[in-house]
């Protein structure tokens, strides 16, 4: 019987299981997880309060529905019903600019600034900044291909001033990245082809959404979902699948190092000292961690696994009374550029964006800390600081919270940076000299939520072609 080990249980390591278990059902499959938890960066704290409940996300908090394998996954796990879209009657969100919060203008679509109107009223850019962005209709695409970064393309296109107030802090802020460093065809690859389609990224951004119909995947209104207690019902579910499932689940057990017996067998070197023996392998934990699990493997492979690199961050969340703040918290909440200097990366007003999160006239908010080349507090106490003061200084929130928690995340973000796509290529390359062998997870091909499921069911696909090939090579021989 064919014996399928896979590393790491966070989503892409979950996913890989439960598409293992759906495309190989003789299969004996273990999913080994070095941590004593489910989930790997998403956690959920649900804490009752005042015959209500606070719903706590540690990690992400919600995931694009235009992205189709998180819905797809959560309708296959019966959890449709219980998907939430943002509110959609308080949609503002806010951008810091000199210690002020001003709107983002209406009609942004794809990130891309689209209402014309809207963007000459707004104050977040300067008149010559509108008149810039302006020649986003005029100037003609760029004619060599090749990567840039994202800063340099959409300055290129709106102007430098757009790109740092307005288009930075909600791109870069998805990675935590520096917008300077980050791959434009890793990160945001439809905008060059809105360019190159388009000649403009205005018109090509409006042109989609007119063609979309403001709709996102299965009828979603909503770009972003979660479930009603929390990102871990889906953890939930997918553990409770696997187990009923035949699914063998070990926490609290770390891969080492992974080594080949036979073009058939692998061993795995576990941090007990004990060897796992498996026909087939999938390593969904960050590249570094797959790096050392390969090092004595292929060092090459390892070597580039390294070299992708992560960013650290945290998320505060606080709980206050309603009446204790001094602002309306009218929206999702801001970000804050990077040039504004600030510790803070941006804060979610949760009890707004998701009304369920909070009890009846309490309000949670959270700061999310930590970009590239920022180094972050490493103590809860001092991150705790540090989101009190960020609330002080922009919203005038000077009352103690009700409740708070951190969350720490070490080398949590990778960041495609300039390089990523050659990086992955030689990846690729590599890995088709190591049949049986898969990776999957935020550090290749995107972070987000669904990138992260549609890499664990791309990881298995792949061993279900190895095993086509080398089922064709010798008729003697099946791996099932
Ligand atoms: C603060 C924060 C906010 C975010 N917000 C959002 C959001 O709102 N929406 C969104 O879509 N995405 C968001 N993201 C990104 C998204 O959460 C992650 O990219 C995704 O959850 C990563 O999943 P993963 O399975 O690839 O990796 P992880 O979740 O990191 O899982 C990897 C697992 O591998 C385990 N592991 C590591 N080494 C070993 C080993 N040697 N042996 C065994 N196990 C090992 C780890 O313990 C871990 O459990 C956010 C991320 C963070 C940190």
């Amino acid at each position: 019987m064919t014996k399928i080990a896979i590393v790491g249980g966070g989503i892409a390591g979950l996913s890989a299981a439960y598409y293992a278990r759906k495309k190989f059902p003789e299969a004996e499959i273990t999913l080994l997880e070095s941590s004593d938890r489910w989930g790997g960066k998403i956690t959920t704290d649900r804490l009752a309060f005042d015959d209500g409940q606070f719903v706590i996300e540690g990690g992400p908090d919600t995931f694009l529905a235009t992205k189709p394998w998180g819905v797809a996954l959560c309708k296959e796990l019966g959890l449709s019903d219980r998907l939430h879209g943002t509110n959609p009657h308080k949609k503002n969100t806010y951008v810091l600019n000199r210690n002020r919060l001003l709107p983002l203008p209406d009609g942004l679509a794809m990130m891309i600034p689209t209402n014309i109107e809207a963007i000459l009223k707004s104050r977040l850019v300067s008149w010559f900044s509108k008149a810039r962005m302006g020649l986003d209709f005029l100037l003609p695409a760029k004619a060599v291909n090749g990567d840039e970064s994202l800063g340099a393309f959409v300055s290129r296109r709106l102007g430098r001033e757009a790109y740092e107030n307005l288009i930075e802090p909600l791109m870069s802020g998805i990675y935590a990245g520096d917008g300077d460093a980050l791959s434009l065809a890793s990160t945001f690859p439809y905008l060059r082809d809105l360019e190159l389609k388009y000649g403009s990224l205005a018109r090509g951004a409006l042109t989609m959404r007119r063609q979309s119909n403001g709709k996102s995947v299965q009828g979603s209104r909503s770009a972003f979902l979660t479930p009603t207690t929390g990102l871990a019902e889906i953890v939930e579910k997918l553990v409770e699948y696997l187990a009923a499932n035949d699914v063998t689940l070990r926490l609290n057990t770390r891969a080492i190092s992974l080594k080949h017996l036979t073009p058939d067998r692998w061993n795995l070197e576990l941090d007990t000292g004990k060897l796992f023996t498996a026909n087939r392998i999938v390593i969904a934990a960050p590249a570094f961690a797959a790096a050392q699990m390969l090092a004595s493997l292929d060092p090459s492979l390892a070597s580039d696994l390294q070299s992708i690199p992560y960013t650290s961050t945290a998320t505060v969340s606080l709980a206050y009374r309603q009446h204790d703040l001094p602002r309306d918290l009218d929206g999702y909440g801001y970000v804050i550029p990077r040039r504004e200097g600030r510790r803070a990366l941006a804060c979610t007003w949760t009890s707004t964006k998701f009304p369920h999160r909070a009890p009846e006239g309490y309000a949670l908010l959270r700061v999310f800390v930590g970009r590239a080349g920022q180094d972050i507090p490493w103590h809860e106490d001092d991150l705790l600081a540090l989101a009190k003061e960020e609330l002080n200084l922009t919203l005038g929130i000077t009352a103690d919270p009700l409740l708070s928690r951190v969350f720490l995340w070490d080398k949590a973000m990778p960041q495609y940076n300039l390089g990523h796509p050659e990086t992955l290529k030689r990846i690729e390359t590599a890995l088709d000299k190591h049949a049986g062998l898969a990776l999957a997870g935020n550090g290749y091909r995107g972070i987000g939520i669904p990138d992260c499921i549609h890499s664990g069911e791309l990881a298995v696909d792949k061993l279900l072609e190895n095993r086509r090939v080398e089922s064709s090579k010798t008729s003697t021989h099946t791996f099932l």
